[in-house]
């Protein structure tokens, strides 16, 4: 048996590369081809189109072929390719999974090709053999956190509607999943919220520590931790019907206005974090007042 060493390409003209190019573009019957169907199909590597053309989509242009995906061509493209490629991000990133911010950035096709193929990305990693994706879960206090922003930047409570409108960072579903349903996460988050509330009253009776050691610095004489909690930056807020109690302002009014939560007795000079201690500010009437301090 004979040996031989692989050819060096080094000098492969740009005739033969397009040639080469076209040659696969037929065989496969598409007007686009991809750098890894070009590897898997073609002679050369995709280093010498990149070399001689600069990109590869010069190199398409220069081969009279497709610079991107037609409609047909994702059509085309099989469950295997689609898996295949999944796998090859893999093996280059050396990873047990990959994860759909890997794939958009290494993917020879579009994530959401994968996803309408496979209905999920799950779905995807399980027939490529990968392992699911650990993703961190949305805690109930940050999709209440996320519900406590819509509220004040409506000045009201917020509707599926305005969640539809791409106003929340989390998806409709995601409360849904988690709440049963829009109305039950609203009923839900209020409910914490005022539970907050009786637990306010326990803490005014002492039978219920104001809060943990940790949170209070030993040598601090407040009772209470320097930023309120959700809770009481909501009952705070409500209170003040979402607008600043300055200069009437509210977000729902003023596009990009923010509010804050301000210590009427500066915390600085022993004021608390209680609800009679607390109004809501917008950021350049709560400016405004740090100076006159
Ligand atoms: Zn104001």
């Amino acid at each position: 048996m004979e040996f031989k060493l692989n050819e060096y390409h080094r000098n492969i003209s740009k005739e033969d590369l397009i040639n080469d190019l076209k040659k696969v573009s037929t065989a496969l019957c598409k007007s686009y081809i991809s750098r890894s169907e070009y590897e898997s199909n073609g002679k050369y590597s995709a280093t010498p189109y990149l070399r001689c053309f600069g990109s590869w989509i010069n190199a398409l242009s220069a081969a009279d072929l497709q610079t991107q995906r037609t409609k047909n061509d994702y059509l085309r493209i099989s469950d295997k390719s689609l898996i295949e490629d999944i796998k090859r991000v893999a093996i280059l990133l050396d990873k047990e999974s990959v994860s759909t911010k890997d794939y958009s950035e290494y993917g020879s096709y579009k994530v959401q090709t994968v996803l309408s193929r496979f209905e999920s990305w799950s779905n995807a990693l399980s027939l490529s053999g990968l392992m699911p994706t650990v993703y961190k879960e949305i805690t109930d206090i940050e999709l209440f956190e996320e519900i406590e922003r819509l509220w004040i930047i409506k000045g009201a409570q917020p509707t599926t509607t305005d969640i539809k409108n791409g106003l929340s960072k989390y998806s409709l579903n995601t409360f849904s999943r988690r709440f049963g349903g829009w109305r039950n996460a609203l009923k839900a988050f209020l409910d914490y919220i005022n539970e907050d509330y009786v637990f306010a009253e326990k803490e005014k009776t002492n039978e219920q520590p104001l809060v943990s050691k940790e949170s209070v610095s030993l040598k601090s004489r407040h009772r209470t931790p320097r930023d309120p909690n959700l809770k009481l930056r909501f009952q705070v807020l409500n209170r003040d019907s979402f607008k600043c109690c300055m200069c009437g302002r509210s977000p729902a009014t003023t596009h990009g206005l923010s509010l804050h939560i301000d210590h009427i007795k500066p915390w600085a000079k022993g004021g608390e974090t209680t609800i009679d201690n607390l109004q809501t500010l917008c950021s350049d009437c709560n400016l405004g007042k740090s100076d006159i301090e």
